[in-house]
């Protein structure tokens, strides 16, 4: 039997704990940490600890290397990440790579199954849009249907426009248009909400094959250095995750969010925000007020620079969101509301700013309640970024939008760029942040996001040395809160788990290099040598 007592020594130890940044060594003892300082003094309590035990202490030298309180993405899909990983990945540098790609799927498929793939991006092939017949060689016998990169188109085969019923007499939904050849036929790329057809006949996942893929990519997940997500999938997401935990594989800590559909369940079964223990968590209700920036529907107070008549679009009505978020918070449920553009942010401060100030917290007392967030909260109003802080609301951002989106940004909001993605503003303005990466929608490296976050750059070093609106620029230590204390305290677990205490969970990242000593470019070279999740490790390389 193994020893319930770990010694970690022989490294660099960020705490994250302002009080005592640096330590040499810790003792892990089963799942949390009972030490953490110098290493000979760990080393005498790694002994004291494991005395009673038949067995003795372990060791794991770091040989060197930096341990940071493990990383969180506290804005991701778990479903969409994990089933994403299982399909054709259709971001080839060349058309015909990817039609070998969806050849050696059609292999292992039986006849008549579908065949899924995403991160085609045409115009890496040439330009054009690509067109059914071309997957129809390879295919002839299997529905295939690829979704782009963009997310906004979708690439077919005959036989899945067949399986969807859409035949040269089919309109164009309201949402979306059928790409038609010259003789009204239609070419297998299907924009927008044409998508749908299809949607609506493939078949879903089950609960079953959801848990399975969520365990196939937790590897994936655990390699990039992280040890926790806020999930903010659908509800089938929490059935598949507590299936995971029964079984003992579910690795990772979820924070996992409610869909607004469910808000009534939720309100009937007496759940709460906070539920559940520090591996599986219920978090807050997830809705939307407003819709992106690339297709102008985020909701502005202003008209965008390039379209003055378009304000975006509103997906609730102030009343609406002022309503739900009452309703939500009367029954002891934290709301997390997607909002991009400045009016869809000062609406969600108004809705939260109307709570009567006992619901504006959330039942439980600190460090455990559970905090309402605004995830995105891309352009802010001058004005409002105080209001985020005197409200006590997390700002839910994901660093690698702002670098992604800075040119499209400039385009429809020009000036008011000086409030976009204002980190360093909302931090001085007092509020918290909590940081991720949207995936699939970006990569799910938190690396990259904090690179993005201290520098404001794109990994090629675009748009040159000091970055898009520098003055909104995070110090290394700041960025790295936005992914171990932000999150955390987003959770209600600040008292647990976002810093490596004593007492605390014993969650860590463990990298090659010290990020603090490196050059901003470097973060990106810095490998996760081991990653820790309550004590065990796993997943390691090279330690
Ligand atoms: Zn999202």
């Amino acid at each position: 039997m193994r020893s319930s007592v770990r010694l970690v020594t022989n490294g660099t130890i960020h705490t994250g704990d302002p009080a005592t940044p640096h330590a040499e060594a810790c003792v892990i003892q089963q799942e949390r940490l009972a030490y953490v300082g110098s290493a000979d003094r760990a080393a005498d309590k790694a002994q004291a600890l494991s005395s009673a035990d038949p067995n003795p202490y372990e060791t794991l030298d770091l040989r060197g290397a930096h341990v940071l309180p493990g990383l969180t993405d506290a804005h991701m899909h778990l479903d969409w990440y994990a089933l994403g990983l299982e399909q054709v990945q259709s971001g080839t540098d060349t058309l015909d790579t990817c039609l070998e790609r969806v050849a050696d799927r059609v292999e292992q498929t039986p006849e008549g199954s579908w065949i899924t793939g995403l991160g085609w991006d045409h115009n890496l092939w040439g330009g054009g849009f690509p067109n059914r017949q071309q997957l129809n060689r390879v295919a002839p016998n299997h529905p295939v249907a690829l979704v782009a990169k963009s997310g906004h188109a979708m690439w077919v085969n005959s036989m899945a426009l067949e399986r969807a019923g859409i035949t040269c007499e089919t309109p164009d939904p309201a949402d979306g248009r059928i790409l038609r050849d010259p003789l009204g036929e239609p070419t297998g790329i299907l924009l927008e909400g044409a998508a749908g057809l299809v949607r609506r006949v493939q078949p879903l996942p089950s609960v079953e094959e959801l848990a399975e893929a969520i365990r196939r990519a937790l590897p994936a997940i655990h390699r990039l250095g992280l040890t926790g997500v806020h999930d903010m999938g659908g509800a089938d997401d929490l059935r598949a995750l507590q299936r995971l935990r029964v079984e003992g594989n579910l690795t990772l800590r979820v924070l996992k969010s409610i869909p607004l559909e469910n808000l009534d369940a939720a309100i009937q079964l007496g759940l709460e925000s906070g539920l559940g223990d520090t591996m599986l968590r219920l978090g807050h209700v997830k809705m939307f007020a407003d819709g992106a920036l690339g297709p102008r529907t985020a909701s502005m107070l202003q008209g965008y620079d390039d379209a003055p008549e378009d304000h975006g679009v509103s997906t609730m009505t102030p009343d609406e969101i002022r309503q739900t978020v009452k309703r939500a918070t009367t029954h002891g449920l934290a709301v997390a509301i997607h909002a991009i553009g400045d009016r869809a942010n000062r609406e969600v401060l108004d809705a939260l700013a109307a709570l009567e100030p006992a619901q504006r917290r959330h039942p439980l007392q600190p460090p455990a309640s559970v905090p309402h967030r605004i995830e995105h909260a891309q352009l802010l109003h001058p004005n409002d970024i105080p209001r985020l802080g005197a409200l006590g609301v997390v700002a839910s951002m994901q660093p690698i939008h702002a670098t992604a989106d800075m040119e499209i940004a400039e385009k429809h909001w020009r000036a008011r760029c000086r409030g976009a993605y204002a980190w360093k503003s909302l931090l001085r303005a007092g509020a918290r942040l909590a940081f991720g990466s949207d995936a699939p929608v970006e990569s799910l490296d938190p690396l990259a996001g904090i690179h993005a976050a201290v520098t404001r750059c794109r990994a090629d070093g675009s748009p040159g040395p000091d970055g898009w609106q520098p003055q909104e620029r995070l110090t290394l230590d700041e960025a790295i809160a936005a992914y171990t204390r932000g999150p955390a305290l987003t959770a209600g677990m600040a008292d647990q788990l976002g810093t490596l205490r004593p007492g605390n969970v014993a969650d860590l990242t463990i990298l090659d290099c010290d990020l603090a000593t490196s050059q901003p470019q470097q973060i990106l070279r810095a490998k996760v040598l081991a990653t820790m999740v309550a004590g065990e490790l796993v997943w390691y390389s090279g330690l």
